[in-house]
């Protein structure tokens, strides 16, 4: 094998990238495969909004120059209603940012393979120990990372992710000027981070405004082809046409104007995952459902998810004898359930609730986050069901009856 790296990762998303960053920190020979052009990268892949938190900011030791506006609030609004949550945050660059991680991992030791398209996993004996790229270029490891994204092909190979097309949510973002932020009627969105729940624009999904500076926003709308799309969507509108349909109607874009190229799109899993790995190989980011369901937070996750491979690969290999079985892989799992997405579950499940609830009980849920105390309502957040209870009211019983179908339905 003369083709060896003792980490090999596809994909030099937030993920795969931070994964090499931590391997490489550690002494690690790493390699990472990309399938794009390092000239001009991240072009498809530049598809996220970027709102991100301290929290995320200070773990990974993320500078401000990837950060186009620092927000103090998360605004939620519904049709005809709006809750303001002091929260700060920022909005990152998401281009700038992936450059970043490449940019570090490779001061810190990592080797990158850009215009490297992985195709499948080489087997021996029934166990991965290398990838093809290319065609026909092979590269072996001793352990393996697939870091692709919802892509997955070598995941999906190894049946670690069972990514379901009827759980895949799909968003469209663009970038516009000359957006008014403190308009009549709507809750002041200057620094802020919005997200609109509101069938009319995202069926079965929601909305969302994210000031990036002076009169400039990322406005896009993200949503799942579940119940509630089927009930509300409009037969032939696309997730393109909605978020038209947002820009004609909302007046705080009457006079916007969309920025030539900054245009995002992409899908995520909402899901419970399957295994995360096997013998010589992990799953990290959304190549296994880790986005958080709830409010669509994929950036920490995967972050997180890397830094729990990294950790499993030190286990692994530090050791005299490497062990690189499944059974010793199982770190990973532990610490996917425990620290990087604890509570999915539940989280799934909170989500179906809200995405089943019609606008009006949207304007109410409002009204009930106004009248909670921040305790309880983070506490909600976090899935504590006495915390969930204080959400629910006797008018809520249909809806209740609904999610109880299709919990049994799965
Ligand atoms: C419209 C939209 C808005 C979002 N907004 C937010 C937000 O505001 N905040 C937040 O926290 N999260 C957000 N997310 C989610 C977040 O962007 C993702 O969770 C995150 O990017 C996942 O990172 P990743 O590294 O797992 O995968 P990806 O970002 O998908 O990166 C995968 C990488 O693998 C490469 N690749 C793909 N296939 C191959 C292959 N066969 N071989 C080699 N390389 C390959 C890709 O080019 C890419 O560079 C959003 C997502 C979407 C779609």
């Amino acid at each position: 094998m003369d083709d060896h790296a003792d980490v090999v990762i596809a994909g030099a998303g937030p993920a795969g990238a931070q994964c090499a960053r931590d391997l490489a920190t550690r002494g690690y020979d790493v390699v990472v495969l990309e399938t794009e052009q390092e000239d001009g990268f991240p072009r498809q892949s530049n598809k996220s909004t970027g709102g991100t938190f301290p929290r995320m900011m200070v773990a990974f030791n993320i500078p401000d120059d990837v950060v186009m506006q620092f927000t103090d609030d998360v605004v939620l609004e519904s049709p005809n209603e709006h809750y303001v949550q002091e929260m700060p945050g920022a909005v990152l660059e998401f281009a700038d940012f992936k450059r970043f991680l490449v940019k570090d991992s490779r001061e810190k030791g990592a080797e990158y393979r850009f215009d490297s398209r992985v195709s499948k996993p080489i087997m021996e004996d029934g166990t991965i120990v290398g990838v093809e790229y290319n065609g026909s270029e092979q590269l072996f490891g001793d352990i393996i990372i697939d870091a692709t994204g919802p892509a997955a092909p070598l995941a999906k190979k190894l049946g670690v992710t069972n990514l379901e097309r009827q759980n895949q949510a799909i968003g469209i973002e663009r970038e516009y000027e000359n957006v008014t932020f403190d308009c009549e009627g709507y809750a002041d969105l200057t620094d802020s981070m919005m997200l609109r729940l509101d069938h009319r624009y995202a069926p079965g999904g929601y909305a969302w405004i994210f000031h990036t500076g002076a009169d400039t926003a990322k406005v896009g709308v993200c949503f799942i082809q579940n119940d509630s799309f089927q009930k509300y969507a409009t037969a032939d509108r696309t997730v393109d046409g909605y978020l038209e349909h947002w820009m004609e109607t909302d007046p705080r874009f009457e006079d916007a104007v969309p920025i030539e190229g900054k245009q995002h799109r992409g899908s995520a899993h909402i899901q419970m995952p399957g295994e995360l790995s096997t013998d010589n190989f992990m799953a990290i980011g959304d190549t296994v459902p880790t986005v958080d369901p709830l409010w669509g937070e994929g950036i920490h996750n995967g972050m997180k998810s890397a830094r729990a491979a990294a950790i499993t690969v030190d286990h692994c290999l530090t050791p005299k004898t490497p062990d690189t079985s499944a059974e010793n892989m199982q770190l990973y799992n532990e610490l996917w359930h425990e620290e990087v997405a604890p509570e999915m579950k539940r989280r799934l499940q909170m989500t179906e609730l809200m995405y089943l609830a019609t606008n009006e009980r949207y304007d109410q849920f409002m009204r009930d986050l106004r009248r909670m105390d921040p305790d309880t309502m983070s506490k909600a957040n976090a899935g504590n069901p006495f915390a969930i209870a204080k959400l629910i009211h006797r008018g809520d019983l249909s809806l209740v009856a609904r999610f109880v179908k299709h919990q049994l339905a799965k």
